[in-house]
């Protein structure tokens, strides 16, 4: 007979279940050794053997007393955090996303940490070469490793296991990330260096009323140098108003000279320190909200503060400079003066040291900004001053959803139609807005305010239904007026003389006019139309697909045009059913061929270009926009770049240089996003006096989309539009997973679409389109195929099938010539 051992001996053993950064299907379990059983927390890092050679550093998702099923579990090595790094509420937002993303929880949990919490055997350390080389205050075995990281600058985890000899090598690593002897390497991330300005700050020893009023009466070395005392009290004047100041700023101000501040500085009065504008500095921690709201404001303001106490939600839809900053700045100050925290979220490029500076100004030290291309010092000293509740508002792009919130009491989602809130690649691919709406629910009593000028017809149509509220701002603030919108009629030059103009007469004479009167220019052309479409040179009527309701893509290699949705494929039209027109074009320029034409309808001017490949890295980005701001240049020429949150002062005209391009952009959402984008752009025009003014150059001069725009009417754009989403089965009437297949070899990428769509055929058969061939067919040598899922919304259905879905990916990978192909579900595509 066997001999049982007790059941109550297994249930003495703790057990963690740990959150690992890899794309494991479900979390591993390991034992938690007697001497570890204090530290290890829920919420602590914990050092973790995987197979024989790997080693991870893991988050404690869970304790329990459930010894796993099928293996013996191994014993958690070490635990890194004497305090949890993240609070239960991140492990619920890791698990919701995973399971609404359908990726895995470790891979959120990379996207989650910042590179400084996370460890693994692949993980490279790099010396920080500002440690100097005294590591006499180090213990035994971190002074070992900084000695070899001294020598030889980089270690991988692996080398500094064999330096030591020992099983403990996470605690060693940790200690020395922390005390800034080394960091990680990051090898996917450009390193974003922020300019760096002088800033003047008043030095700690006159920082409070006592000393400063000493100072200004009885200091004779001070009371002899009246310029230098009418310099400190102009600098003690601006401070208060307007929170960091830079040198350059000052000294314009007060008029004063360099002199006359070093003197301030040599007398240790005043301090000099180069920083940029972003990073967390010790400004006062003022509120200072020195502005009334109008009266449309203020209506709008207490009618948010009404839908907040039945709903969570609230969408803000207020036109270009109605004055929705200052709405939030309000709503803001509420919640600090509860001490509680708040986080306002904006698209990644709209986060621009105009915006940083515009709320340092109301809120100084109280602000934190956090996005992906910061240092990681920098990124977790945020995380920890988030964590330990003493930064009450972040300013931040998607990634800042991730950062442990002690206690919210409001997300702002600013620019909420934007489509960069989705997370395209790697995984998670999530929406930081929807999943914001969740986190937001983790929290007592915590709100979420949506806000756009053109909001997403998802949310215009959650606040339709009442599922948010929806508070409307029609008027800009000050009675300026919206700009007016003149459409130039392009047909009008189809003659040889014109084959070629980018910058049609109308428009070339607008700009003339503008720049004669010292204004300022923006020309908006999208990158989009770079593809590739049929449209009719007459009458501008660009072929659709039956089925689809969206706009054929030209294949040249076919020579055929494509649907990329189901893949249905058309002969080239050679007969406008339009006009009858014959004559048909593709016409296709970016923002470069666009500069090179002003410049030679103007050679005289100052032209700046603001795309991609102008504007690599945040540092750039933000110098173009100051350069133009000090009106250094007459004209931007722009992407979708241009259109993000920017507040011109001197932008009296906004061109659009081919709406037919955006308007023929092959992707249901196609007038929304036209929309949108024409919207925004009108939105730079005319801000401060009202003199605005945008010339659209189209072909169409009769289309919807364009008629919308010219009376500023979203919502006879959504009424218009909804009906073709819902006949089509389109959001919001249903939710999308797109399935992209990747492989080296074109024929088994398309067999193993094929052979997955119809393993989802029972019983989703209605609901499937495709498989077909993207437009860009190739990335990186490898071959993709796609498949699309309309499914309705029910949440069980949606539930089910995602669970089938992944399944089906595992029984893919079973077959033996599918094993290599990589399938990418991304739910909720834009
Ligand atoms: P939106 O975000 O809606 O496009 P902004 O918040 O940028 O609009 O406001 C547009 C302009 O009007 C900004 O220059 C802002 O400073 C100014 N403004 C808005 N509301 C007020 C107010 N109550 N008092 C003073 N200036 C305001
Ligand atoms: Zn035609
Ligand atoms: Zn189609």
């Amino acid at each position: 007979m066997k001999n049982e051992l007790p059941y109550q001996s297994a249930a003495a053993t703790d057990f963690a279940e740990v959150v690992i950064p890899l794309a494991l299907p479900l979390n591993y379990t390991w034992a938690v050794p007697e001497h570890l059983k204090e530290a290890a927390l829920v919420g602590c890092r914990v050092e973790v053997n995987l197979g024989k050679t790997k080693k991870y550093a893991g988050v404690i998702k869970r304790i329990h007393q459930t010894p796993p099923e099928f293996f013996e579990a191994k014993e958690l090595v070490s635990v890194l955090d004497a305090a949890p790094v993240v609070f239960e509420s991140q492990l619920q937002l890791w698990e919701w996303m995973a399971r609404y993303y359908m990726c895995t929880e470790g891979e959120v949990m990379a996207a989650a940490l910042p590179a400084h919490f996370k460890l693994s055997s692949e993980t490279i350390l790099v010396f920080n070469e500002e440690a100097g080389d005294d590591f006499t205050e180090l213990d035994h075995e971190a002074f070992l490793v900084a000695e070899a990281l001294l020598l030889r600058k980089e270690l991988k985890l692996t080398e500094v296991q064999l330096i030591l000899d020992s099983s403990h090598v996470y605690p060693v690593v940790n200690r020395l990330i922390q005390g800034k002897i080394c960091y990680v390497w990051e090898s996917l991330k450009d390193s974003y260096n922020p300019k760096k300005e002088t800033y003047v700050l008043l030095h700690p020893d006159y920082d409070n009323e006592a000393a400063l009023e000493q100072l200004l009466n009885t200091d004779a070395k001070l009371q002899r140098a009246e310029k230098q005392l009418e310099l400190l009290l102009g600098y003690l004047h601006f401070q208060k108003t307007e929170g960091a100041i830079t040198k350059q700023a000052l000294l314009k101000k007060t008029g004063a000279s360099d002199a006359q501040l070093k003197g301030l500085a040599d007398k240790g009065i005043l301090m000099l320190e180069k920083r940029s504008v972003d990073r967390i500095r010790s400004l006062p921690k003022d509120i200072q909200i020195n502005f009334e709201l109008s009266a449309a404001q203020s209506a709008a303001l207490e009618s948010i503060r009404t839908v907040f106490s039945e709903k969570d939600v609230c969408l803000l839809h207020g036109v270009t400079s109605s004055g929705k900053t200052e709405i939030y700045i309000h709503l803001i100050e509420a919640q600090i003066r509860q001490g509680r925290q708040v986080l306002y979220m904006l698209p990644e490029i709209a986060l621009t040291s105009q915006t940083i500076r515009r709320l340092q100004r109301h809120f100084g030290g109280h602000i934190g900004v956090y996005h992906s291309r910061f240092s990681q010092n920098e990124r977790v000293e945020i995380w920890n001053k988030v964590k330990d509740g003493s930064l009450k508002i972040v300013l931040g792009a998607r990634s800042s959803l991730f950062l442990p919130f002690y206690d919210l009491g409001l997300i702002v989602c600013d620019e909420e139609h934007d489509p960069s809130y989705k997370q395209m690649e790697p995984a998670p691919r999530y929406h930081a807005r929807d999943a914001a709406i969740y986190f937001s629910s983790l929290f007592k009593g915590c709100k979420v305010l949506l806000g756009s000028a053109t909001p997403s017809f998802e949310s215009y149509n959650n606040a339709v239904t009442e599922k948010y509220g929806l508070v409307q701002l029609t008027e800009r603030f000050g009675n300026i007026k919206l700009p007016e919108i003149e459409l130039v009629d392009t047909r009008r030059y189809r003659t040889k003389e014109f084959a070629d103009t980018i910058i049609f007469p109308p428009l070339a004479e607008s700009i003339r006019n503008t720049l004669g009167r010292n204004k300022q220019v923006i020309l908006f052309q999208n990158r989009r139309g770079y593809t590739p479409y049929q449209r009719c040179n007459t009458c501008g009527w660009v072929p659709q697909c039956k089925y689809c309701d969206v706009s054929l893509n030209y294949h040249k290699v076919y020579n055929k045009l494509v649907c990329h949705y189901c893949g249905t494929n058309y002969p080239l039209m050679v007969t406008c059913p339009s006009c009858g027109g014959h004559d048909f074009i593709q016409k296709q320029f970016g923002t470069e061929r666009v500069e090179e034409a002003l410049q030679e309808l103007l050679p005289h001017a100052h032209i700046g270009r603001m795309d991609v490949d102008t504007v690599r890295g945040k540092h750039a980005h933000d110098q173009l926009i100051q350069t133009f701001e000090q009106q250094k240049l007459n004209i931007l020429v722009g992407t979708q770049m241009v259109v993000k949150g920017l507040d011109f002062e001197h932008v009296e005209l906004v061109g659009i240089v081919d709406a037919d391009g955006i308007l023929s952009f092959a992707d249901f959402r196609v007038n929304e996003r036209a929309f949108q984008l024409m919207e925004q752009v009108s939105g730079r025009a005319g801000r401060k006096h009202g003199v605005g003014k945008v010339m659209v150059q189209t072909t169409q001069p009769e289309h919807p989309v364009l008629l919308q725009v010219q009376r500023h009417n979203y919502r006879a754009l959504f009424d218009d539009e909804l009906p073709k989403r819902e006949q089509f089965g389109y959001p919001p009437y249903t939710r999308l997973i797109r399935l992209t297949f990747k492989n080296k070899i074109k024929e088994v990428v398309q067999d193993a679409a094929a052979w997955f769509a119809s393993g989802l055929q029972d019983p989703y058969g209605r609901f499937i389109m495709g498989p077909s061939e993207p437009l860009i067919n190739k990335v990186r040598n490898q071959y993709l195929m796609e498949l699309l899922l309309k499914l309705p919304r029910n949440t069980r259905l949606i539930t089910q099938c995602k669970q089938d879905i992944l399944f089906k990916i595992a029984q893919l990978h079973q077959e033996k010539r599918y094993k290599s192909v990589v399938v990418i579900p991304d739910v909720d595509m834009l």
